[in-house]
C-alpha cells in the first residue's frame, strides 16, 4: 500500500518510514510532484492537518496523512499554538521564535506549555485523527544544539535536559509527535496489514 506523508520534509518521512510495516510505503510531496506549499489557513491544529491531508486526496488521489504541531504556552493563553511556526513572523526563524517567547515570559512566574501534535488521515474514503502531547515548560535560557525549532529551550517533565539536549530516540520515545505516529502506526498495523 502506498500512503503520502504531506510534507516536503524527508527527514520525518523516514522516521516514519522506519516505524512502519513493510507492506506500507510512505511518499512525500516531491514523491507525487507536488512541491507547492499547502495552505495552513486554519484556527487550529487539527484543521491545518486536515486541510493538508484533504489538499492530497482531492488533487493527487492519494491516501494520505499531514500532521500539525505547535507549543501552547499557559502563561500566554496557549500561544504561539498553531501559529508557531510564524510567531514571530514569515520567516519562520527558530531563533527569532526563541527569543520572542523569551521576552515574552521574561516577567511570568508561570512557565509551563506543552507541545501539540494532530494527524489527519484520509484512508479509503474514512477519516481519522490521532494526536500526541508532552508536558514540560520553557526555560530561561537556550540549552543544547540538537533538534529543530523551540527544543533548546523546551525541557520535558521529569527530565533536567532540554528537548535540544536529549538523544534523539529519547526525545522520539516521549515526543508530542512520537505519540502521535505510534497511535497512527497502531491503527495502520490493526486495520490496513
Ligand atoms: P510543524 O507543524 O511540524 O511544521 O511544526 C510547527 C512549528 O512548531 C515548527 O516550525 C517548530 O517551530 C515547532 N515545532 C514542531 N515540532 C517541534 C519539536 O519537536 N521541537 C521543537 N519545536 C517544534
Amino acid at each position: 500500500m502506498k500512503l503520502v506523508f504531506a510534507t516536503h520534509n524527508q527527514h520525518k518521512v523516514n522516521e516514519v518510514q522506519s516505524l512502519l510495516p513493510n507492506n506500507i510505503t510512505i511518499l512525500s510531496l516531491n514523491d507525487i510532484g507536488c512541491f507547492e506549499e499547502i495552505p495552513e489557513t486554519a484556527a487550529t491544529l487539527e484543521g491545518n492537518a486536515t486541510l493538508k491531508a484533504d489538499f492530497v486526496t482531492a488533487n493527487y488521489g492519494y491516501d494520505c496523512f499531514a500532521d500539525d504541531t505547535g507549543l501552547l504556552v499557559d502563561a500566554l493563553n496557549g500561544a504561539p499554538g498553531v501559529l508557531s511556526a510564524r510567531y514571530a513572523g514569515e520567516q519562520k526563524s527558530a531563533a527569532a521564535n526563541m527569543t520572542k517567547l523569551l521576552d515574552a515570559l521574561k516577567d511570568k512566574n508561570n512557565r509551563t506549555a506543552r507541545f501539540k501534535t494532530c494527524i489527519a488521515l484520509n484512508i479509503q474514503t474514512q477519516k481519522l485523527v490521532f494526536n500526541g502531547e508532552v508536558e514540560g515548560e520553557i526555560t530561561m535560557k537556550k540549552h543544547g544544539t540538537e533538534g529543530f525549532g523551540y527544543d533548546p529551550i523546551f525541557k520535558p517533565t521529569n527530565f533536567t535536559e532540554t528537548f535540544a539536549e536529549l538523544p534523539m530516540d529519547i526525545k522520539n520515545e516521549i515526543s508530542h509527535r512520537g505519540k502521535a505516529v505510534k497511535e497512527l502506526i497502531t491503527y495502520l498495523n490493526q486495520n490496513h496489514k
